[in-house]
């Protein structure tokens, strides 16, 4: 017996390595004519490395304290730059005190209280420009350290914070800002590889609807820039929140495209969701991927998306 060509597709995606959740998703596949990509953990490998910390003048933390405590509050959270600045605190050595009351914000970061302070690690948009409403301190902090008041020097004046982290933007990586008690006190650089085949994957996805790829993503422009011209993505928009994602990727599909996104499973999902078809890249949650995505990427290809398309548009072909 014959499998009907959208079940032969799906069997084929599977050997290949990706999940697609039904015949119904299969087909909408490869109806797609605009490719919105992610960036951290979708076009990147889904494994970043802390490049550098660098504390500010008059945090009264050395180096590893502050990764300790950025770790510490990283620990509870699956995002690729936490899980860098985990993985990087261990490499270390260094020991990881419990963290309380852990809240993460999607595109923004996280928050626990680590020895009785708020440690809060996430976007220096977020945290710093005061996008986000920082969140409630503890009622009573104790005191840091004794250099109390030359950490309310260096965050007046501004200066240190934002220097360090137009250093590491500049440098092409991905800076994160560790705030203590609401004091910022350490400027981390993380940095994960482009994924294998990414330039390619893009160019064949712009083949493929003859509309250039658009590259979504929460991070800084000058990072964003710099990895839309090693995968050849003109169309760059940085800084988006998850729901600017969504509400972009709203935007084609009201103007009558059938948007491709492709993310990641876990900060995306709205927007693989608002998408006509939404590809997730990792393994990390894939089951619940499933319930937002058309199809999870378990093998670390960016070449399968395309091909996936591809497989989709031939079976279309046959059923029609
Ligand atoms: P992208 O769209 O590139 O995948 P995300 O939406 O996942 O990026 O995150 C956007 C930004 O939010 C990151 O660049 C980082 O500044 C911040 N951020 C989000 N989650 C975390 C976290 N757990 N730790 C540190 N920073 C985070
Ligand atoms: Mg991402």
């Amino acid at each position: 017996a014959t499998m009907p060509p959208l079940l032969s597709a799906i069997a084929t995606c599977g050997r290949h390595g990706v999940l697609v959740k039904s015949a119904a998703a299969m087909e909408r596949l490869g109806a797609v004519t605009r490719m919105a990509l992610d960036k951290t953990g979708t076009l990147t490998e889904e494994s970043a490395r802390l490049r550098g910390t660098q504390v500010l003048p008059g945090s009264g933390l050395t180096e590893d304290e502050a990764l300790a405590l950025a770790a510490a509050a990283e620990r509870p959270s699956e995002h690729p730059l936490a899980r860098a600045v985990v993985t990087a605190a261990r490499e270390r050595g260094l020991r990881l005190e419990p963290a309380a009351d852990f809240a993460s914000a999607p595109g923004r970061g996280v928050r626990a209280v680590v020895t009785g302070h708020t440690v809060q690690v996430g976007s220096p948009t977020a945290l710093l420009d005061g996008a986000a409403a920082p969140p409630e301190r503890p009622a009573d902090p104790a005191p840091l350290t004794r250099g109390d008041d030359s950490v309310r020097t260096a965050v007046m004046d501004g200066c240190p914070v934002r220097a360090a982290v137009a250093e590491v933007e500049d440098s092409g990586a991905t800076a994160v800002a560790v705030l203590v008690d609401g004091r910022p006190v350490a400027v981390l650089a993380i940095a994960a590889p482009l994924r294998a085949g990414a330039a390619e994957a893009v160019a064949a996805l712009g083949r493929l609807t003859g509309a250039p790829p658009v590259l979504l993503t929460g991070d800084n422009k000058r990072a964003a820039a710099r990895l839309g011209e090693e995968v050849g993505i003109t169309d760059v928009r940085a800084g988006l929140l998850p729901q600017d994602k969504v509400a972009t990727v709203r935007g084609w599909e009201d103007a009558g495209e059938r948007v491709l996104m492709v993310g990641d499973g876990v900060n995306d999902a709205p927007a693989l969701a608002a998408a006509h078809s939404g590809v997730a890249m990792g393994r990390a949650g894939s089951a619940l991927t499933l319930e937002t995505a058309d199809a999870v990427v378990v093998r670390d290809e960016l070449a399968a998306v395309p091909a996936v398309v591809t497989l989709s548009r031939r079976a279309r072909r046959l059923v029609a």
